[in-house]
């Protein structure tokens, strides 16, 4: 037996999150079998703690889009009882049971080995939210971005991916203005790195202008919506956005073409989800190497499975700051 956060739905089609002892037999079928050791708290895990946002297949559902854990046993050559492993994405705590659980059971390609130098729960700290931050500013680096170019914004920077963003940034020695709505967490944004706390009032109305100053050498957007209209007009020429999230609506509102025809600003996709086993491999030694370990610690917020049915609908209102990491032990 272990435990799990089980959610239900009911006859009326409204669900029901609680921690629930489940026997191995309730387990999906797949290759190998992990003791998950921690997991965490993403945006996606709100909705699928919560109403499902669409997201769920099936009921009851164990949520958790990331984990970090030993095998525990394996039916692939890859992974052996003993080995250390991240997981993230690949529709896991959506589409498959997840990591809000003492056991999960997962494809071997959706693992990655725990890479050397961070542990389980620091794995966790850095989670789906951490990890694409760092696929964020490989993808500006490989378009182009170095620190001499000029500042680089970080938006919903209070928040996971945001928090990471600007602690790799910062300490790669790039110059980083952190967006927050929140200005109480100005002490806590400029401890990771940030030199600049912007007010997220200052993108909050959609201009009619075209282009707007040229003032940013890249970004890293977690919100877009009216934010991300804005941020497009004050690009510097030739340089990128990377598009990670929706915090602040699903459109990008008010933008021309402008920006990307005069000044030749690239708008940079990021998925997480499907990403491709070696570039997943890159990001997470990167990680390893370009997040300074007591700032990772210093975003950290424990929880424990018992916490995690508040905790998402905490995320859903923007309310979480940093990065959740919980022991399910
Ligand atoms: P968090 O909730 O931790 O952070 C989002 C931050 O955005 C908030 O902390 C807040 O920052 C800001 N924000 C929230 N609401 C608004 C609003 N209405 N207007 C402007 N800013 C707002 O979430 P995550 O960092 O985990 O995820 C951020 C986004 O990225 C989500 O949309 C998520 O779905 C997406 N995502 C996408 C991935 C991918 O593969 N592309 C992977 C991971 C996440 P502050 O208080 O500082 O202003």
């Amino acid at each position: 037996m272990f435990k799990a956060l089980l959610v239900e739905k009911d006859d009326e089609g409204k669900t029901h999150a609680a921690v629930q002892e489940l026997s191995e037999d309730s387990l999906p079928e797949a290759e190998v079998t992990v003791a998950v050791e921690y997991s965490t708290v993403n945006y996606k895990d709100g909705l699928c703690v919560g109403p499902g946002g669409g997201l769920v297949r099936r009921y009851p559902h164990v949520p958790g889009i990331d984990f970090a854990g030993t095998v525990e046993a394996s039916d692939d050559p890859r992974y052996k009882p003993g080995d250390k492993v991240v997981l993230t994405g690949w529709r896991v705590g959506e589409a498959h049971w997840g990591g809000y659980a003492q056991k999960a059971r997962v494809r071997a390609d959706w693992l990655v080995p725990l890479p050397a130098g961070l542990t389980a729960r620091q794995a966790m700290a850095v989670g789906t939210a951490g990890f694409t931050a760092m696929l964020s500013v490989m993808a500006l680096e490989d378009h182009g971005l170095r620190p001499e170019k000029g500042e680089v914004l970080v938006t919903g920077a209070a928040g996971g991916v945001g928090s990471v963003a600007t602690a790799i940034l910062a300490n790669l020695g790039y110059q980083v203005a952190a967006v927050t709505g929140r200005p109480e967490q100005a002490d806590y944004l400029k401890g990771l790195g940030a030199q600049e706390i912007v007010a997220r009032d200052e993108f909050a109305e959609v201009t009619r202008k075209p282009l707007e100053s040229e003032r940013w050498a890249g970004c890293v957007d977690a919100v877009a919506g009216v934010m991300l209209g804005r941020v497009l007009k004050q690009m510097k020429y030739g340089c990128s956005v990377a598009a990670v999230g929706l915090a602040g609506g699903a459109a990008i509102e008010g933008a021309l073409i402008t920006p990307f025809i005069l000044r030749g600003v690239n708008l940079l996709g990021i998925d997480s989800v499907m990403q491709p086993y070696d570039n997943r491999v890159r990001a997470w030694e990167r990680i390893a190497r370009d997040l300074p370990m007591d700032k990772l610690e210093a975003m950290i917020q424990p929880a424990t499975l018992a916490d995690l049915p508040d905790l998402g609908k905490a995320i859903l209102k923007g309310q979480v700051k940093g990065r959740v990491v919980v022991d399910v032990n």
